[in-house]
């Protein structure tokens, strides 16, 4: 999968894309990223990207003709590439929509900066707008990042456990059951018995009644949406008798 990412800071992605999962996807030629930076495409003398918004106000917007230039360059490389702005106002980015873009061949992923893109932009070249929250960040790179993380754990060979990204927090709608690891005990805490039993199916069980119980705690809307077998509708009834008064 070939990621282009328009950037006016494109030394801020050394790290983050150049580490452990993504550096060995990259090795592995399972991942291709390339850094575009945009001011490289102004023709005007100081390269400049960003001016004053017409109608006044606060701010700088950035400028429409290095912007179009960088993603029709980009694009003349690779026309079949879906253009992704990463903005506040976009949908939200979350597990399905990474599994989403995982299913494309080729992203390029668009940083805004200052108070954002001249609105022509959007208008021309965007396939879709993604936000990582509703929050507002000083701009798109570590959106880009994020959303790039996100996607290369759905590709396959990328991550080591290949069932590991099916298993994860979201993948069946509710969140991971706890996780234990050496030593047994820690300062009074100990792991659950059940654990280290060795016993698979009781295993299998008190996992599942975990995630169920935690989805239920802190992210009750999920269950909504969750793939949820009769039993874990049984269970999902006694909790919530359980807290009766
Ligand atoms: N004036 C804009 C607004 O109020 O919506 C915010 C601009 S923000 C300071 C600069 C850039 O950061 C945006 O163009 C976008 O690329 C990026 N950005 C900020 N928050 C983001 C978010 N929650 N998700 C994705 N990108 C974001």
């Amino acid at each position: 999968m070939k990621f282009d990412i328009l950037t006016l800071f494109p030394p801020m992605f050394d790290g983050p894309l150049t580490e452990s999962i993504i550096r060995r996807a990259v090795e592995r030629g399972l991942v291709n990223i390339s850094l575009h930076n945009i001011r490289d495409y102004a023709t005007d003398r100081h390269r400049v990207v960003d001016d004053a918004p017409y109608g006044g106000g606060d701010g700088m917007v950035m400028k429409v003709e290095p912007l179009a230039a960088c993603i029709e360059a980009v694009k003349a490389e690779r026309p079949a590439a879906r253009v992704i702005l990463t903005t506040p106002r976009g949908r939200r980015f979350d597990h399905d929509a990474a599994r989403e873009l995982a299913g494309y061949e080729e992203l390029i992923i668009v940083c805004g900066r200052y108070e954002g893109i001249d609105e022509r932009v959007r208008d021309l070249f965007v396939d879709e707008e993604f936000s990582i929250g509703d929050f507002v960040l000083t701009g798109g790179e570590l959106a880009a990042m994020v959303m790039v993380d996100a996607v290369i754990r759905f590709i396959p060979g990328a991550l080591g456990s290949p069932g590991s990204a099916e298993c994860d927090s979201f993948a069946d709608g509710l969140l991971e059951y706890p996780q234990y690891t050496r030593p047994v005990e820690f300062r009074g805490t100990r792991v659950p018995d059940v654990l280290l039993s060795g016993n698979h199916a009781e295993v299998a069980r008190w996992r599942r009644q975990k995630a169920l119980e935690l989805t239920r705690r802190v992210r009750p809307d999920l269950l909504h949406g969750a793939e949820l077998s009769g039993r874990d509708r049984d269970y999902l009834t006694t909790l919530g008798r359980e807290e009766e008064p």
